[in-house]
């Protein structure tokens, strides 16, 4: 198994208070690995780490042999990592199938400074392209609604297209069923299931364990800033410190 990120001796404080400690990962190529933990564990912090957001104090962050320490969020999504956020960040007024023509049209020509003199097919292109990741995402009877009149759980999916049409290595996916109901829950687990075929890696934070025992391959456990228990589901399931992590195992 290749090790697509690798994460060693990762700290961050924020004040006096220790976010991360001395935090060590290591994802593999094509897996789902889950990171789960209770509120304040420091699970977003260290995602904010892997995409520039947040800078650690010490330690390494190497993606695909390349470290992505110092780099601009934009470079970090150049070279194939892509975040799906915990509140989804899309363009409210624009319609469905803009909001995912954006991310290709940026990329190809910088920060939405896009070329008036860029050839009409190529538009299409990028269109039909847009078009089809709506249909993996089961929008397609939507894509010409303006984004803001979709319900919650569209939106993350919309945000997952956004993504995905960037073709991304690795995806980051902090809580996606986060505020949906069981039914939008389990629709985005078929998804990101299905969405799994294409090989892309993937790291999941979440708190649902329905949707972490359904989707990863490997889980992280953090509490107080660092990684308490990692193994296979079901060596997860039953370890008693993770259980006493949560508070005597309320949600295992
Ligand atoms: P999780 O995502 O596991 O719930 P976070 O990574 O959001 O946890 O937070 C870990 C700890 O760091 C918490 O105690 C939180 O209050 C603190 N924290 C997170 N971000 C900041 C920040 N920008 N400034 C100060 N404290 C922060
Ligand atoms: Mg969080």
């Amino acid at each position: 198994m290749t090790s697509i990120l690798q994460v060693k001796n990762v700290n961050k404080s924020f004040g006096g208070l220790k976010a991360l400690n001395n935090v060590e990962l290591s994802v593999e190529q094509g897996t789902v690995h889950a990171i789960i933990g209770p509120n304040g564990a420091g699970k977003s912090t260290l995602l904010n780490c892997f995409v520039g957001r947040l800078t650690p104090d010490t330690g390494t962050v190497d993606f695909d042999g390349t470290s992505l320490l110092g780099k601009q969020p934009h470079e970090i999504n150049q070279v194939g990592v892509s975040r799906v956020f915990q509140t989804p960040e899309i363009f409210g007024d624009l319609s469905l199938v803009e909001n995912v023509m954006i991310p290709t049209l940026a990329r190809r020509d910088g920060a939405f400074k896009l070329n008036p003199w860029q050839r009409v097919d190529s538009i299409a292109e990028v269109r039909e392209k847009a078009e089809h990741l709506l249909a993996d995402v089961d929008l397609q009877d939507k894509k010409d609604m303006i984004a803001n009149s979709l319900s919650r759980g569209d939106k993350r999916r919309l945000e997952l297209a956004m993504c995905l049409v960037q073709d991304p290595k690795l995806l980051l996916l902090d809580e996606p069923t986060a505020g949906m109901s069981r039914a939008d829950t389990n629709k985005t687990i078929d998804l990101l299931k299905r969405i799994g075929e294409r090989g892309i890696t993937k790291i999941v934070i979440e708190h649902d364990m329905h949707v972490v025992f359904s989707l990863a391959n490997k889980i992280s456990v953090m509490a107080q800033g660092t990684v308490i228990a990692e193994g296979k589901p079901e060596q997860i399931k039953g370890d008693p410190r993770v259980q006493e992590a949560y508070l005597g195992g309320a949600h295992l």
